[in-house]
């Protein structure tokens, strides 16, 4: 008798193997996990749907060490992003993000709990990208790199605070390292307001375009320092958004 045992994620990535077959990455209530699927790539599959880059599968796998599909459902397959070129760019960089911390020892059930409401979200938002920044900045938070906020990164100082990337929060203006980009107050108060969001208790966050194209620049210099992290879809985006 063959166990079986269910399975229930996002899925990241995926990968070819062999002549037919995929393995793909699934981000689960307890991290990352990958299952083989047998003939994915032939045109006939009836497998095509459930090794499809976002959709939230459930599935039925066998087999120890590697994992094989026997049989499975799509819960969501986010319909409305994949038909938006930028919207499923964005949506992937946030992917490949999740799937390089993926093996981080951090709370996966909150994250992958937090990613499914996001991703409902975004799928019926136009203003999307608040809630896709939001999980790059509380996930600095689990992966505990969070960016201080209450006090000076060196000292107690609350008063005439900048924001520095590599010093990774406030610094007071004897501790302020200088030679980086400043960041705008209106930066930092959006940065704030995102990183510190309620999805229970939804505001309105208003801010100019240009705050929300600065805000992507923080947060993709400070994955780059801290984390040495820089997605192939975040190449793509900009491509597509012009920054
Ligand atoms: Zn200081």
């Amino acid at each position: 008798m063959i166990s079986m045992e269910y399975i229930e994620g996002l899925i990241l990535k995926k990968l070819d193997y062999k002549e037919s077959s995929q393995i793909i990455y699934l981000y689960t209530t307890s991290g990352l996990t990958s299952v083989l699927v047998h003939g994915s790539r032939k045109p006939k599959s009836p497998y095509l749907n459930l090794t499809r880059i976002q959709n939230l599968v459930g599935l039925h796998v066998s087999g120890k060490d590697l994992r094989t599909l026997r049989d499975g459902d799509v819960l969501k397959d986010y319909r409305q992003t994949k038909e938006q070129l930028e919207k499923f760019t964005y949506v992937q960089h946030i992917l490949e993000l999740i799937y390089h911390v993926g093996t981080h020892d951090h709370d996966h059930e909150k994250l992958y709990l937090f990613l499914g409401k996001v991703f409902d979200l975004v799928d019926q938002s136009e203003d999307y990208i608040m809630y896709l920044n939001m999980v790059e900045l509380k996930l600095l938070h689990l992966l505990g790199i969070n960016p201080m906020f209450s006090h000076c990164v060196s000292c107690e100082k609350t008063e005439q605070l900048h924001f520095s990337v590599k010093e990774g929060g406030f610094c007071c203006k004897d501790h302020y390292p200088g030679g980086e980009s400043k960041v705008s107050s209106a930066c930092v108060t959006l940065m704030m307001d995102l990183y510190y969001y309620d999805l229970q208790n939804p505001k309105k966050v208003e801010q100019e375009v240009e705050v929300f194209k600065e805000l992507r620049s923080v947060i993709d210099r400070y994955y780059e320092y801290h984390l040495n992290f820089r997605s192939k879809s975040r190449k793509m985006l900009a491509g597509l958004i012009g920054y």
